[in-house]
């Protein structure tokens, strides 16, 4: 299994960071050492003095396949979730200013957090309200109305590289609003109404 992630595709995100809109999605991946057990508290790793949270609309890959159709991606996922993209924003800003790549960053042990998945069939996945709380305050209020890459593009795209197989994932990308994590905070998504996940920071 693989997750599959795409960064700057929100566009006021983009630009919280000092980036420029994408012409394409920007791809990278975590491995499967990277999910954070279910229950499990999330634990600061030491190598970072600067972790900060990023809520996003995560797809499960229920159909494999390669060059995808725009047209036919809908079908090749059935259930979605929330989950957080956790990001050594300190390291990647050292790695991004040289040029390197990020995985030191963004797929470390625990950096997936993925809540329960629910069946697609009942929400507006173009108009899919989504937020975050630290200690009980909105952090993050995301609508995939604003993804830069829709929800088919992003597998439209991805799967001209890499094959898709049932049960990988696809972090979709964070709303405005990132930011640091502390040592007890409590992190709480909700999806429409619905809380999906509580997190607590070690
Ligand atoms: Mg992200």
């Amino acid at each position: 299994m693989k997750i599959i992630c795409v960064g700057r595709n929100y566009g006021e995100h983009a630009k919280e960071l000092g980036n420029d809109i994408p012409e394409d999605p920007v791809i990278f991946m975590k491995p499967d050492t990277a999910i954070l057990k279910k229950g499990s508290d999330f634990y600061l790793p030491e190598f970072s003095e600067d972790i900060h949270y990023e809520l996003e609309v995560v797809l499960k890959i229920s159909k494999g396949g390669k060059y995808i159709r725009k047209e036919n991606a809908a079908a090749h996922f059935e259930e979605i979730a929330l989950g957080i993209d956790f990001t050594a924003r300190d390291i990647q800003s050292r790695l991004k200013a040289k040029g390197l790549p990020w995985e030191l960053a963004k797929a470390f042990d625990g950096s997936a957090v993925v809540s329960d998945f629910v069946s697609k069939e009942n929400y507006d996945l173009q108009n899919l309200n989504f937020s975050l709380t630290k200690n009980r305050e909105k952090v993050q209020d995301g609508n995939t109305g604003d993804m830069i890459f829709s929800f088919s593009d992003i597998i439209a795209f991805a799967s001209q590289y890499f094959t898709l197989r049932v049960g990988d994932l696809i972090f979709t990308g964070t709303p405005k609003g990132v930011g640091q994590v502390l040592e007890n905070d409590l992190l709480e998504a909700f999806l429409e109404e619905k809380k999906l996940f509580s997190l607590r920071i070690q």
